[in-house]
């Protein structure tokens, strides 16, 4: 079962005719000439596809009727790219909910549940629980974090290592470690470094330290920092931090890691997730910090489903949270820092929700962050720009040559597509519409149920 609501010819070639798709993931010389159609910056296009591949993207009406199915106006994007997940913690909610529904309590029951269970088959299994969803969603490139306190790394990133060359070719997968900070004071974070290193990953940690772990500037987040530049240069990694994720206001990490990268000239690429306490920051320090991002050449993921969740959540059950839980997104990316969103976690102590689904994540960041009125191009936080972070240049978006993986709407326009949930899209890899039928959740109920 596909839940398709047309079927691509099963030729090798075929044209997707009357299409719509946004102006801004049209990555063509001439996409300035296509014809607007619908809300926003939709343009109307006929795509091609050859042996798999997009092979022309033409103004709508280009091609005749027996090239291919009309879509009648449907929306054709390409398949979205989810830079900042914890594929390692997902599902876990049965048998590790989070008593407070707050960050402290996330933290306390992750820790309780990876001491007591997460051995290979553990993280495997859910791992992979993740990725069909994800797979069946539409996603083609992840990045995951691996939580990597001692000895979770050494079981966690080999089972990575097998889950990436295993999905190779329909899921591009990355990693990145993440650990407190203060580790790479130390041998262990030599020890990480290497094997992160020997996994092809990124280097990241969180701004927080466990030896002073209510402090949101602990005292030695500099020489950390540095340290954690270090070791990355000197194995060649990029950098990947979970940074600020707080509502604490004395939370001021993020220029502290710019201003580091900086002063040892830092080569590789930087992502900073999280941010949240700069928008508590005075305009003049949410200015400076930027101009320091630009500077590194820091890009920035804002993970709003989670944020929200987590943040100025209250245990008084007659208090009503105020906040919604996001970095100063706009500002960023209107001073041109890369910004992305992301799905952060799913179903787990961090975010009791979430289905893998960077659609859903794109349409909840639309109404969270206002990436509305006009939606201009947003849509990119959750494609193109994601997949230039990760330096996969065909992914994220709609160019002759690049692969045909794409999702297919049958909404044609923005509202449409924002109104309503999109679980009736086909999704074409190679130019095949697969599957999309979602794994059960029962699957797991042996690993995660019953105790
Ligand atoms: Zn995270």
């Amino acid at each position: 079962m596909t839940h398709a609501f047309f079927a691509p010819p099963a030729t090798g070639r075929y044209a997707l005719r009357n299409a719509r798709a946004p102006r801004c993931l049209i990555d063509t010389p001439d996409a300035g000439a296509l014809a607007p159609a619908g809300d926003g910056d939709l343009v109307a296009i006929d795509l091609q596809v050859a042996d798999g591949r997009v092979e022309a993207i033409a103004p709508g009406g280009s091609f005749a009727a027996d090239h291919g199915p009309d879509l009648d106006a449907s929306l054709v994007l390409p398949g979205f790219v989810d830079v900042h997940t914890h594929l390692d913690k997902g599902h876990i909610w049965p048998r590790q909910a989070n008593a407070t529904g707050d960050g402290a309590g996330a933290a306390a029951a992750t820790q309780r549940d990876r001491t007591a269970n997460w051995h290979a088959e553990d993280v495997r299994r859910r791992m992979d629980f993740a990725l069909r969803t994800a797979y069946a969603r539409g996603v083609v490139a992840i990045r995951t974090h691996l939580d990597s306190l001692a000895p979770q790394a050494s079981i966690s990133f080999p089972v990575f290592r097998e889950m990436r060359a295993r999905w190779a070719g329909r899921i591009d997968l990355q990693v990145s470690s993440i650990a407190p900070l203060d580790i790479f004071l130390g041998d262990e974070g030599v020890q990480l470094a290497d094997i992160v290193a020997e996994s092809g990953g990124n280097l990241g940690c969180v701004t927080k330290s466990q030896r002073f772990p209510g402090d949101p500037m602990p005292p030695d987040l500099d020489d950390a920092l540095a340290r954690v530049f270090q070791l990355a240069t000197e194995r060649g990694l990029d950098v990947d931090l979970h940074v600020d994720e707080s509502t604490d206001p004395r939370a001021r990490s993020l220029i502290r890691v710019a201003r580091t990268a900086i002063a040892q000239r830092f080569k590789g690429r930087i992502l900073c997730g999280h941010c949240t306490s700069l928008a508590l920051q005075t305009d003049e320090f949410i200015e400076e910090t930027i101009a320091a991002c630009r500077e590194a050449g820091i890009a920035i993921v804002s993970l709003p489903t989670v944020n929200m969740y987590l943040q100025d959540r209250s245990t008084d059950a007659t208090r009503t949270p105020r906040w919604r839980g996001v970095t100063v997104l706009h500002e960023l990316k209107a001073r041109g820092v890369q910004v992305a969103v992301a799905g952060d976690n799913c179903r787990d102590p961090f975010y009791a929700y979430g289905d893998h689904d960077m659609l859903d994540t794109y349409t909840q960041a639309v109404k969270i962050l206002h990436l509305d009125h006009p939606f201009g191009d947003w849509i990119r936080a959750a494609s193109a720009t994601p997949a230039a972070i990760m330096g996969l240049p065909e992914r994220g978006v709609l160019r002759a040559g690049g692969p045909a993986d794409l999702m297919v709407l049958r909404a044609r326009s923005y509202s449409e597509m924002l109104a309503r949930h999109q679980f009736d899209r086909t999704v074409l890899r190679a130019g095949r519409a697969i599957d999309t039928t979602l794994p059960d959740h029962r699957e797991l109920d042996d690993l995660v149920m019953g105790r």
